[in-house]
C-alpha cells in the first residue's frame, strides 16, 4: 500500500463517541476507533489526535443556560481530557504507545503541550493525543486541531465524523444533495458549508492545510483515506480542485 501521508492529525468530535447512547462514551465506538488508529499506525504513519468534548459539555450551551461563558469553556476543555484519557486507554490496551499532551497543566495525568516534544514523540512512533483544546476559552476543538496540525507540520487534517463527506445541502433533508469528492476551500466559504468553524477554517486556509471529511464509523475507512488513493470522503483543497 502506498502511503499518501507521513504525518497526520485526526480530529474526532466528542459527539461521535456517543454512539447509540444519549450521553457519555460508547465502549464499542472507542474500540472501533482504537482498532482503526492502530491499523494506520502499523503502516508507519505518524498520528496525532484531537478529540472534542461535546458529548460531555459545551461552553456555549452552558452560557445559554446562564453559566459564565469562560467557566463553561474551561469545563468543555476538561471534558476533552476525559475523552482523551478514554481513547488513550483504549489504544494502550491494544499495544499502541501513546502520549497525552494537555494545553492546560495537569501533570499527574498528561504532559504539558510542548511543540518540540510533540514532534519528537511522533518521530519515535508514539501516537499523540492533544487534550484540553487550545487551552483558551472562546475556541473550539476544531481550532485546536487546525492549530496543532499547523504547528507540528501535519500533512493533512482528517475530520472523522458520522457523515461520509461534504454535501451541497443537508443530505438528511434533501434527497438530491450532491456529495463533493473534492472542493476548494473558497467554495466552502462561498456556499457557507459547515465544515469547521471559521477560526479553524481560516487557519487552514492561511497555511494551505488540506482537510478531509470522512465517516470514521465505517470500518477501514480511516486506513483507506490515509493509505490509499481510493476516493473516500471529501477533500478540501486550497488550489484548483478537480471536480467542484
Ligand atoms: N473549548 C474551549 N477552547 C478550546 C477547545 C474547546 O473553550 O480551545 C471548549 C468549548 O466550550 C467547547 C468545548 O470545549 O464547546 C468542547 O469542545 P467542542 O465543542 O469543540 O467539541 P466537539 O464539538 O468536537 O465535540
Amino acid at each position: 500500500m502506498a502511503n499518501q501521508y507521513k504525518r497526520i492529525l485526526l480530529k474526532l468530535s466528542g459527539e461521535a463517541l456517543l454512539g447509540k447512547q444519549g450521553h457519555g462514551i460508547d465502549g464499542d465506538i472507542l474500540t472501533l476507533y482504537a482498532d482503526e488508529i492502530k491499523s494506520v499506525h502499523e503502516e508507519g504513519i505518524e498520528i496525532s489526535i484531537v478529540i472534542g468534548g461535546g458529548n460531555i459539555f459545551r461552553g456555549v450551551k452552558g452560557a445559554t443556560e446562564g453559566m459564565d461563558r469562560v467557566q463553561g469553556d474551561y469545563m468543555g476543555m476538561l471534558a476533552t481530557m476525559i475523552n482523551s484519557m478514554a481513547l488513550q486507554d483504549a489504544l494502550e490496551r491494544k499495544g499502541v504507545h501513546t502520549r497525552l499532551m494537555s494545553a492546560i497543566r495537569m501533570e499527574e495525568i498528561a504532559e504539558p503541550y510542548i511543540r518540540r516534544r510533540a514532534i519528537r514523540h511522533l518521530e519515535k512512533g508514539r501516537v499523540i493525543i492533544f487534550g484540553a483544546g487550545t487551552g483558551n476559552p472562546y475556541f473550539t476543538t476544531d481550532t485546536a486541531a487546525a492549530l496543532r496540525a499547523i504547528e507540528i507540520e501535519s500533512d493533512v487534517i482528517l475530520k472523522g465524523t458520522r457523515v461520509d463527506g461534504i454535501y451541497d445541502s443537508d443530505p438528511e433533508k434533501n434527497t438530491d444533495a450532491k456529495k463533493f469528492d473534492s472542493i476548494s476551500g473558497d467554495k466552502v466559504l462561498d456556499m457557507r458549508l459547515d465544515v469547521m468553524d471559521l477560526t479553524a477554517f481560516t487557519l487552514c486556509r492561511e497555511n494551505k492545510t488540506p482537510i478531509i471529511v470522512f465517516d470514521m464509523n465505517v470500518p477501514e475507512n480511516f486506513k483507506k483515506v490515509v493509505c490509499t488513493e481510493e476516493p473516500v470522503g471529501t477533500t478540501v483543497v486550497w488550489d484548483e480542485p478537480e471536480n467542484s
